[in-house]
């Protein structure tokens, strides 16, 4: 079944009282709610939740609740090192338990419901915000740019480090400073 967001939330309640096994729900973050200096979002942030009840324990009796998150955008940005454009698709996505009650305070692995009510967005948005990477590479093995020359090392070395070293400054380096 699909889920009803309003202010940011679902009610959960039909899965704790046992009227439905599933509810979906699809929407995208609120742009005020993101942004980064450098990255250009080219979609919105994606979100689908997925809320399931299961049942487990030996006698099947025992109601479990969980939330399956994912969020997705595209975005384009210049990779760290060598300042080459980068475009990719930035992807999380996370399962929880959901408690009825407030219990104990939310952790990684556990959220809990108010009034049979999960705050979805919020969800969503420190899923998001809290993976999203502080940096990117156009490649894992960039090789950056030469701080000599500025040259991009991915298209080849350049001759800087082939210099031969001045002989008086080949002294200096040898030199040892205890
Ligand atoms: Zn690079
Ligand atoms: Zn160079």
């Amino acid at each position: 079944m699909k889920a009803e967001i309003k202010d940011g939330k679902i009610s959960v309640k039909p899965i704790y009282n046992g009227e439905e096994r599933e509810l979906e729900v699809s929407f995208n973050l609120p742009e005020e709610d993101y942004g980064f200096d450098d990255v250009t979002f080219e979609t919105p942030v994606r979100v689908y939740a997925r809320v399931t009840g299961k049942a487990q324990g030996k006698e099947k009796n025992e109601g479990y609740t969980e939330l399956y998150l994912e969020v997705a955008a595209d975005i384009s940005t210049e990779c760290a090192r060598c300042l080459e454009p980068v475009c990719e698709t930035v992807e999380f996505n996370k399962a929880y338990g959901l408690t009825e009650s407030k219990v104990s305070e939310d952790s990684e692995e556990y959220l809990s419901t108010d009034h049979g009510e999960l705050d979805i967005l919020e969800c969503a948005r420190s899923l998001f915000l809290l993976n999203f990477p502080s940096r990117f590479l156009c490649d894992e093995d960039c090789k950056g740019l030469c701080g000599e020359c500025g040259k991009n090392l991915n298209d080849g070395e350049c001759d800087c480090n082939k210099k031969e070293v001045d002989p008086r400054l080949a002294v200096l380096k040898n030199l040892k400073f205890d």
